[in-house]
């Protein structure tokens, strides 16, 4: 799914909201009369050349002076490299709290060993934090702490307009995965924070990370919060739809896999050790992988042709 969706009334001039499906999460495109063009969020790293040439299609002749992050899932920064080799100048500028990681690259504490997923290496040049101003396009955008589904993650706000830029801390009709609950960490709790903190901005719209922009925020409020509840009193349904979704994702990248391969990939990428998804028991890993798929199977999100699986072409 790849669109420039039509523009939701009253959204600042110049802005695109390039959207996307799962396994690339959308970009937010500035690009107006007078100013340098601007990027939030860059999709995952396999969809690169059509993130670049989406935003090449998006800015014309501008060059592209800054990329900016919500946050470093592989699904929002898989882009990035690709961009700053394209337009050199570009910066980029990410969320300060992933500042020990991202600087010496270290691939585990950015999540993509832990889950498997691939990002390309980029270089940083600036931080921001909650607090912060951020010139986007011909506005200042405010930067706000949205934490719970990852602890360092930002969401920019522009008065005016009362725009959200909200990363993975609202969406329309889902609920992303509360990261740190994987770990045993507190991130329930947290998103809720970042929920409340929405309500007080009172955007008038969303361009989320992914979906299309809404502005019905009260209802996607209330949804979130609903879901939030229910994972608060039965976590081990987070655990469980955390598993299937991380599953899918990896589906989403290779389209195609051996279900031996499948299932072994489940069992070696921590993440699912991590969340403990398959007790202790010897063994009890392949088998519980191969539930999972089993399952994905049955709701028609995954399909096996023989011992090959494959995921149907609508993204989930
Ligand atoms: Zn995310």
């Amino acid at each position: 799914m790849l669109r420039d969706g039509p523009r939701p009334a009253g959204l600042p001039g110049g802005v695109h909201l390039l959207q996307r499906g799962w396994l690339s999460a959308n970009s937010i495109v500035f690009a107006g009369r007078d100013d340098d063009a601007g990027v939030v969020d860059t999709g995952y790293v396999s969809h690169a050349t059509q993130t670049v040439s989406l935003v090449e299609h998006a800015i014309g002749t501008r060059p592209l002076s800054q990329i900016v992050n919500t946050h470093l899932h592989s699904d929002h920064c898989g882009g990035n490299a690709a961009l700053q080799l394209r337009w050199p100048s570009a910066s980029i500028t990410v969320p300060l709290g992933y500042r020990s990681a991202v600087d010496p690259w270290n691939e585990e504490q950015l999540s993509f060993v832990e889950t498997g997923q691939r990002c390309a290496r980029f270089c940083v040049d600036g931080y921001l934090q909650d607090g912060d101003e951020l010139a986007l396009g011909a506005k200042v955008w405010q930067v706000h702490a949205a934490p719970g589904h990852d602890p360092h993650a930002l969401m920019f706000f522009e008065p005016h307009s009362r725009t959200l830029i909200s990363g993975d801390a609202l969406w329309e009709h889902r609920l992303a995965i509360i990261f740190p609950e994987l770990h045993g960490d507190s991130g329930f709790n947290e998103a809720f924070i970042a929920l409340d903190r929405i309500e007080r901005l009172a955007p008038r719209r969303v361009l989320p990370g992914h979906g299309a922009a809404f502005t019905d925020v009260a209802a996607a409020l209330a949804q979130s919060r609903q879901r939030l509840e229910r994972y608060v009193r039965l976590p081990h349904r987070h655990r469980d739809h955390a598993v299937r979704a991380l599953v899918v994702y990896h589906m989403l990248e290779h389209r195609r896999r051996e279900l031996n391969d499948l299932t072994a990939w489940i069992v070696a990428t921590p993440i699912f050790r991590a969340a403990n998804a398959w007790g202790t028991e010897a063994g009890g890993s392949a088998l519980a992988a191969a539930e999972v798929v089993e399952s994905l199977m049955q709701d028609g999100l995954l399909k096996c042709d023989g011992s090959v699986v494959t995921i149907p072409e609508a993204e989930m």
